[in-house]
């Protein structure tokens, strides 16, 4: 469908919502560099959701930091198979998952780039190549470091989401250090995030 926009000339109305997700901490329990399908731990709740996002229009969209691939612990393409596989498990439960983004790199080990959150370079490459409605559209993540990126590309909804929030162990407690600019809201079950949607 075309309509006709403000400036008088014709655009493709295919802005599309989308719910971004975050991988390690969102999808499956973060064991630390999860490169096979034997480590991955599917978190509870997350088919459930993304149903539930599909049905409401939402397209998925994975982004996620893997700097195991800069610290050489694995390669592309064993990700590249994870995330095949990865894709078919979520097919199997009826859902589409429209591309899984990565950066592979860390600036100790690599060089810095624009794609690893916090750094919106993922989130703008989604959003030209699938014409994403960022305004209307969620993303879920584990870290402060989803949240920033999520608050910088202007992503409406952001939702930070730890299960083990009572937990003493120093990542979530460094995670949970909350700046005031930080805007998003914080739940611990994945079921939660259905009210967003
Ligand atoms: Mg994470
Ligand atoms: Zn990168």
């Amino acid at each position: 469908m075309k309509k006709t926009d403000s400036f008088g000339s014709t655009k493709l109305s295919t802005s599309k919502k989308t719910l971004f997700l975050d991988r390690d901490g969102v999808i499956n329990i973060n064991h630390g560099y999860v490169h096979t399908p034997e480590k991955f731990e599917f978190i509870e709740g997350i088919f459930d959701l993304c149903r539930t996002a599909q049905q409401k229009g939402y397209q998925i969209i994975i982004v996620t930091n893997q700097s195991g691939i800069a610290r050489k612990y694995y390669n592309n393409l064993t990700f590249k198979q994870l995330s095949k596989w990865l894709t078919r498990q979520f097919w199997q439960q009826g859902i589409k998952i429209k591309q899984i983004l990565h950066c592979p790199h860390h600036p100790k080990f690599t060089h810095s780039c624009c794609c690893r959150k916090p750094r919106v370079g993922m989130i703008i490459k989604a959003q030209k190549r699938f014409h994403i409605d960022l305004a209307k559209s969620i993303m879920v993540g584990d870290t402060l470091s989803d949240m920033k990126c999520a608050q910088t590309a202007k992503i409406k909804t952001r939702i930070l989401f730890n299960e083990s929030m009572q937990s003493s162990s120093q990542h979530v407690q460094e995670n949970f250090i909350r700046p005031r600019f930080h805007t998003y809201q914080q739940v611990d079950k994945l079921s939660s995030i259905k009210p967003f949607l």
